[in-house]
């Protein structure tokens, strides 16, 4: 049977930077779901949908035809063949990826397509409901946390820019929205592995997920 390694967590946990780099180390296929809800929400954004219109979103939900690459050397996301890999980490979509991601059409939809990708073979998965949702048969399920400090100082050192304060709040202005919403994606699921990065760096985090998958 194929091996779905699940990584989920807030973020700012190292999630994206780990799961790439076990997807490289075992040469599996690297799937990023918040790309995905980032790829609908640049959608949404560019056809001028209302972002406090719910009912509108979910009935447009099925339109965006997504491009979702598997490769974690180079992941790549298009919608409507449009390269949006750049674009899906602006600051709009940043600010507008949660109302999006709370409507259940935008979810149904999006997981549908996730477990498809999944379907076709080994592969590392990252977001919030991986092994809750979208792959609860995960082979090994990953729970990353770090520390509010840890995960603002390194969001604000990826995005050009911006300040240690400002991330903070933006994270938990996003850890708020995400949590309180009906699904709570960010439950961590209870056969899940705890992993605190907060005093790790990243090949020590990589280390030890390698570690898990060999036991
Ligand atoms: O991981 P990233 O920060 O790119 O995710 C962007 C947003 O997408 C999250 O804040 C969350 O609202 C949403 N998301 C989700 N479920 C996932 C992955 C991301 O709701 N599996």
């Amino acid at each position: 049977t194929a091996l779905v390694v699940a990584m989920d967590g807030p973020s700012g946990s190292g999630k994206s930077s780990a799961s790439r780099g076990v997807a490289r180390a075992l040469g599996l296929r690297y799937l990023d779901t918040g790309a995905m809800y980032r790829a609908i929400t640049w959608w949404v954004l560019r056809e001028g949908i209302d972002l406090t219109d719910p009912g509108m979103i979910a009935a447009r939900a099925e339109e965006p035809v997504l491009q979702v690459g598997t490769d974690p050397v180079a992941p790549t996301i298009g919608v409507d063949g449009v390269d949006v890999a750049g674009p899906i980490r602006s600051a709009e979509v940043t600010a507008a990826v949660s109302a999006v991601s709370a409507v259940p059409e935008v979810r149904r939809r999006l997981v549908a397509e996730q477990r498809e990708i999944i379907g076709a073979g080994d592969i590392v998965v990252e977001g919030r409901d991986i092994g809750t949702v979208v792959a609860p048969d995960a082979q090994l399920k990953v729970y990353l946390v770090a520390s509010a400090h840890a995960r603002a100082t390194r969001r604000a050192a990826e995005v050009a820019g911006s300040t240690l304060e400002a991330q903070r709040a933006d994270m938990a202005r996003r850890d708020h929205l995400d949590s309180t919403r009906v699904t709570d994606p960010l439950a961590m699921a209870s056969d899940a592995v705890e992993l605190d990065t907060t005093a790790l760096n990243l090949d020590e985090v990589i280390a030890e997920i390698l570690r898990l998958i060999k036991e």
